[in-house]
Formats: structure tokens, sequence, C-alpha cells
């Protein structure tokens, strides 16, 4: 399938990528250590979207190593959400009332810098088939959870035939309600939706939900807008989560183009985070007062319904918490 060979040959050398879009000289590069830990990594639909030359390019940023990630600061730390102390099982995280989230994959298909999970270990904690067992005989036990969220990593780099089976699994769960599926794929590479048979989202009782991640309007082209297309006729809602990114989106006339964009591609705003203090991401960093200066002004020019909700996430919070 052309979507997995794209994934093959995702850029993975910043050199590549320098190359690639005929960045300066100057350009300056992470530390190896960094890189190493975090690796680059980039489809070519999305690199595609990024202006040749134009360091300061928004989705670029997302993508590029850059030398500030080496800054060390007390507050950016590797676990900044309390996932770790989250796990109800193995690869299985319960934060909130009703509804859990599973880590099917570590894998994704681009490396975002500013990643909350950049330091999770995953290859401890991604769920192997015997802790998936667990998992779901978990969600079995507890009759108050009526969704279950499909995480990562990015659930739908897994193939059909996988999510298929899972799909099943867990509509044999009689107090489940909605799956939901927390993805980057059909934005950075609508490839994967497009040549797949998608019957595995709509084989079962669950009432299904997409949340998409996309920062920027020039995220949004018309192959994504036809990979939408084609996942909408599958009878899904199709909401939006973004990070208020500083240099990428931390402007109100950005955020309300990416509103007006989403909605002309039938998805709908959701989420926009604060950034998590994850070590190396401090420089995408926007302070909460301008953030909330950015919002007000946003409210003033959109619908309420295009507006999304402005929330951080704390340790041991009950919900996401409204900014
Ligand atoms: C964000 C998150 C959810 C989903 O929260 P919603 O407010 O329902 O979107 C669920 N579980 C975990 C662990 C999360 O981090
Ligand atoms: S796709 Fe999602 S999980 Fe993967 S690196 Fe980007 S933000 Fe993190």
């Amino acid at each position: 399938m052309a979507w997995q060979k794209q994934l093959r040959s995702a850029l993975t050398k910043p050199e590549q990528l320098i190359a690639r879009l005929g960045l300066g000289e100057h350009t300056l590069l992470s530390s190896n250590n960094t890189l190493d830990a975090f690796p680059l990594l980039a489809t070519e639909p999305f690199v595609s979207r990024i202006q040749p030359g134009n360091d300061a390019d928004p989705l670029l940023k997302q993508i590029f190593p850059a030398i500030e990630e080496d800054v060390k600061s007390n507050e950016y730390i590797d676990d900044p959400v309390g996932d770790l102390d989250s796990q109800a099982r193995p690869g299985l995280l319960q934060k909130y009332h009703g509804r859990v989230l599973l880590i099917v994959t570590g894998a994704c298909p681009i490396h975002c810098r500013y990643c909350f999970r950049r330091h999770y270990p995953y290859a401890e904690n991604s769920i192997n088939p015997k802790q998936l067992d667990e998992a779901l005989r978990y969600i079995n036990n507890d009759k108050e959870i009526t969704e279950v969220i499909l995480s990562g990593g990015d659930p739908l780099i897994l193939n059909d035939k996988k999510l298929s089976e899972l799909v099943e699994q867990l509509h044999t769960i009689p107090h489940l309600k909605r799956i939901r599926f927390h993805t980057r794929t059909p934005i950075v590479l609508p490839d994967r939706i497009l040549e797949s048979d998608l019957s595995w989202l709509t084989q079962s009782k669950l009432k299904t939900i997409m949340v998409l991640h996309c920062n920027h309007p020039n995220e949004l082209d018309e192959k994504v807008k036809t990979a939408i297309n084609k996942l909408a006729e599958h009878n899904m809602l199709l909401l939006n989560q973004s990070v208020l990114l500083r240099g990428v989106n931390d402007r109100a006339e950005i955020l309300i183009q990416l509103s007006e964009k989403l909605f002309e591609f039938n998805i709908q705003p959701y989420y926009l985070h604060m950034l998590d203090p994850v070590s190396g991401a401090k420089h995408f960093n926007v302070p909460q007062e301008q953030a909330i200066t950015i919002m007000d002004e946003v409210r003033t020019k959109l619908p309420g319904y295009l507006v999304p909700n402005l929330v951080r996430e704390c340790k041991g919070g009950l919900s996401k918490l409204p900014v």
C-alpha cells in the first residue's frame, strides 16, 4: 500500500529536511542526545505543505528539532500530565469518569516536537496481546465505563485487520456506548484513509467519534479534505484538537482561519490545549494571559460553535480544566 510506503520513507534525518526545503545554513539543530531520544519524523504529505526556504513556517516548527529543545527547565518534565500515575492496567489510562484511554501503539506517523508523550516509555507501556486481554477484562468489569478512547501513539497506524479485531472486541462489552479515536493520521497521511477499506468503523453498534489533531490551517489541503469526506461517509462525529503553540498558531487571526477551514471540512473545533510542560518544549509556550487575550478576540469574530475550549491538563484533575 502506498501509505505504508510513505510511512517507511518518511524523513528521519534533519539534513534531509534541510536539503528538501532549502533551509539556511544557520538553521540550528538540537543536540544528538535530544534527537536520539525523540527523532525527527515527518511524512511527505506534511512536508509538502511547508513553504521552501522559510525557517519560520508554522508547519516546519512543529516537526523541526530546534536547538531550543536542549534548554533544561525545572518546570518542564518528562511526564507533565501524570500519565504514568493514571495507569489502571499497563497501556490503559483512566483519569476521568466514564472513559478510559487505551494506548494501542507507541508509533506515530509524525513526531510533533511539543508532544506531551515525547518521553513516554512506549516500549514498556503500549499494549501487547496479553495486556490487551487484561485491559478488556478491566473495562468489562467496570459498568461505569461507557467510552473507550483508542490512542497512542496514533491508532490509525495499525492495519485495518488489527483495528477491526479491536472494534469487534469492544463491541462485545455491553455497557460501552462510544468508541473514540485520537489521531493525526488523516492530516499527515491522508492516503491511509483514502486507500483503505474502513468497514471496521461501522461494524459495531458503538457510536464513533474521531478527534483529529491539526494546529494550523495550512495543514488542511485538498487531499486531507477528500480523506475527511470519506471518514464522514462512515457516520461519525469529527472533532479537532489543537495545541496553542508559540510561533505556530499564537494569533487570533490564525485560529479563526483554522476554525473556519475545519468547519468547511465538516470538522468541529473541540479543544485548544495549553502546552503541557514537557521537557524540550518550553520554547512553544504561550503564557496564560496571552492565551486568554487571543481567545477573547477569537470569540468576538466567530460563532460560538467554532470556538474551541481553551483547556489545561492538570495532574490529578477530574477533567481538562477550562482556562
Ligand atoms: C484527554 C483525556 C481524555 C478525554 O477527555 P475528554 O474531555 O473526554 O475529551 C480521557 N482520558 C485521558 C487519560 C485523557 O488524557
Ligand atoms: S501525533 Fe500525537 S502522539 Fe504522535 S507525536 Fe504528534 S502529538 Fe504526539
